[in-house]
């Protein structure tokens, strides 16, 4: 073996050095200050230098961040300290019976100081360091035994690989406790290229973030965008940290991501003034929380309280307002959806979930049922999450009747009777037939929705109706109706024909994105179709496209640029899409100023050290209706530079793009 010398070997550590320090600011802090090319550069350095020499490759090279090999299941992994659950409350005057509760275990009648922190909907773990190293990493499991998960933890760049020397001398052992959580942008990314690939859809962030970490090839978790919050470490007699805030202190010092929102207060009544902070803020987020997490602050005070049974008395989740409400099952449908995936969808009795009642909820697939073991008549636990279809989340075993009876899953389409399959490797089950009724009902309604062409009247009743009367074979021929042919359908009076004309009428002139939303390629929904407007400006250079200028485009991934290429190389379509053109659908050109915010259409980068994170900006501008990019091109509009700014200085300077600092960004804001 090549034996390597000295001059190497310091290059080696300073390359290590330097992909650390690089990675900090780009995953933990938001704030890069290289480009994303020197970064490769760097690493494929690396990986070089690793790859002559495999003895130098050690754990907590950045190398290893890319995934080991796949294992074949994950082995039991006890905590040293079992991982407790939380009790919980849901309102102000329960928060204040525990806080009553608190008091009187420190014999006290001071306020407590407590620290609060949003409570994130993720998976938690577990990260072992000896000596500074990460040396094991497991999910929080039954709370005594979790799974080791190590190599897949690795790959997630907000985990710190090492820790700083004067921490791990004083701290050989150090167990470290957070969640993995997925951003929504970044869940729907997902989602969209999952679709496209023909693979089911995960069912919401947490799912995103645990299928993704409990994944036995480690490759494909680095593959997705998951982030790491550090909350607190398991000991509580360690030497220097008498409290959770000194122990937060020191994880953020040492690297790891601390939620933002994070905050030491004192009493009940500081506690309530975080917890409405939070609930105004739950909208804005990009990640989902469901609630407040209030610990005790002082580790002296956690110990004297103790715990019961697995939950300890120092701490409280106090949740938002129920998301979650109890019903019953009524019955199990099987929906056909315009990509002819066939989904369970629960018949509820109607019940109330954080203001909306609900009588459908999603069953997912046939893995979910079986692992709900849902029966008709089983009283089940409903749940609403954000804008996200409500789904049953659980069941309710103790008050299951007698006579519940068990959903079979089909074998047959429901609405045309082929054999459906389950694909390979899939969640999902399909009706391949491209004539189903019920997917070309599906093509439809996403046709003339909002986001599509937003033919108003136009529901699932109306397309039910339309086809069955064979007016209707694909959406072209929506613009071929005449009135006089829908008034013989049911409850069709001559007031509701004349609106629908009118309505397919309106939507012959739209906007491009609307247009290619309608469509329906699979994987391109509203977001997809906004880039590729904005790109190719007229439908007609869409049309055309090669294959590989779709691949190219910032935002579009192999998959979904495959699916739109196949769908204009497609016959069917093709003459589909003339008969629309024929029919009076105006393809208009993109209008780029049709943003409504005082940036609407203006294109940002953003670059340097500023006084705050860099999403508080790009919120800001998103806010605005401007838009953000990774990097200046003639597009971009304006250069929001902060101190050290770098190569995307120059380069704006090159091109002659307006530079701007904070106080400029300001006054464009004002
Ligand atoms: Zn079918």
């Amino acid at each position: 073996m090549a034996r390597p010398d000295q001059k190497l070997l310091d290059e080696l550590r300073q390359l290590r050095d330097q992909i650390n320090h690089h990675s900090r600011l780009y995953y933990v802090e938001d704030n890069p200050s290289i480009s994303d090319a020197e970064y490769d550069r760097l690493f494929d350095r690396l990986l070089q230098i690793e790859k002559q020499y495999p003895q130098l490759v050690t754990p907590d090279s950045p190398s290893q961040r890319v995934g080991a090999t796949p294992s074949k299941k994950f082995e039991p992994l006890p905590h040293r300290i079992p991982m407790l659950s939380l009790q919980k409350v849901t309102s102000f005057e329960e928060f204040i019976e525990f806080d009553r509760r608190v008091k009187e275990g420190l014999e006290t009648t001071e306020e407590v100081e407590y620290i609060t922190e949003p409570k994130l909907d993720g998976l938690a773990v577990e990260l072992v360091y000896e000596n500074g190293m990460l040396v094991r990493g497991s999910t929080r499991g039954d709370g005594v035994t979790g799974e080791n998960i190590t190599p897949n933890l690795r790959t997630i760049r907000s985990i710190p690989l090492r820790l700083s020397d004067s921490c791990s001398s004083k701290y050989p052992l150090l167990e470290v406790r957070g969640e993995v959580i997925m951003r929504r942008p970044d869940f729907e990314r997902l989602n969209e290229a999952l679709i496209a690939q023909n693979q089911a859809p995960l069912a919401n962030t947490r799912n995103g973030a645990a299928g993704s970490l409990r994944q036995l090839n480690p490759s494909v978790t680095a593959s997705r965008p998951l982030i790491f919050y550090a909350y607190g470490i398991s000991d509580t007699d360690l030497e220097g940290l008498d409290r959770q805030s000194a122990a937060v202190d020191l994880l953020r010092k040492e690297g790891f991501r601390i939620n933002d929102r994070t905050r030491l207060v004192r009493g009940s009544g500081q506690v309530e003034e975080r917890f409405k902070a939070l609930a105004g803020d739950r909208e804005r987020l990009d990640y989902e929380i469901d609630g407040m997490v209030v610990k005790v602050d002082r580790f002296d005070s956690q110990i004297m309280l103790g715990q019961i049974s697995r939950a300890p008395r120092w701490a409280v989740a106090w949740k938002f307002a129920a998301e979650q409400a109890e019903t019953v099952l009524e019955d199990v449908i099987f929906s056909v959806g315009r990509t002819g995936v066939i989904t369970p969808v629960a018949r509820l009795k109607p019940v109330r979930v954080s203001g909306v009642t609900v009588s459908n909820a999603s069953l997912h697939n046939e893995d979910e049922l079986r692992r709900l073991d849902a029966r008709i008549g089983d009283t089940v636990i409903v749940q609403r999450a954000g804008d996200v279809i409500p789904e049953v989340v659980d069941i309710v075993p103790g008050k299951r009747p007698g006579e519940a009876t068990q959903v079979v899953f089909p074998s047959k389409c429901p609405s045309c009777g082929t054999k459906i399959v389950r694909p390979e490797g899939e969640a999902a089950h399909r009706c391949l037939n491209m004539a189903c009724p019920a997917q070309l009902e599906g093509r439809l309604i996403h046709f003339a929705a909002k986001g599509g062409l937003d033919i108003d009247g136009l529901g699932d009743k109306l397309a039910r109706q339309l086809i069955k009367a064979n007016l209707v074979k694909d959406p072209s021929d929506l613009f071929y109706l005449e009135k006089d042919q829908l008034l013989p359908l049911d409850l069709m009076a001559d007031k509701k024909a004349s609106n629908l004309i009118e309505a397919i009428n309106r939507s012959r002139q739209t906007e491009l994105p609307k247009v290619i939303y309608a469509l329906g390629v699979v994987g391109v929904g509203e977001a997809a179709a906004r880039l590729l407007a904005e790109h190719f400006v007229s439908f007609e250079k869409l049309e055309k496209t090669s294959l590989d200028e779709l691949t190219h485009i910032d935002g579009i991934g192999p998959v979904i640029a495959a699916n739109i290429f196949e769908y204009f190389r497609n016959e069917g379509n093709r003459v589909m899409l003339d008969r629309m053109r024929r029919g009076g659908l105006a393809l208009p050109n993109y209008q780029r100023t049709g943003g409504t915010g005082v940036l609407g259409g203006k294109t940002f980068v953003i670059t340097g050290t500023l006084s705050k994170p860099r999403n508080h900006f790009k919120n800001l501008i998103e806010q605005e209706g401007g838009k953000v990019a990774g990097s200046v091109s003639a597009k971009t509009d304006y250069l929001l530079a902060g101190v050290d700014a770098g190569s995307k200085l120059d380069k704006a300077k090159k091109l002659g793009i307006a530079i701007i600092d904070e106080d400029q960004f300001k006054q464009l804001l004002a």
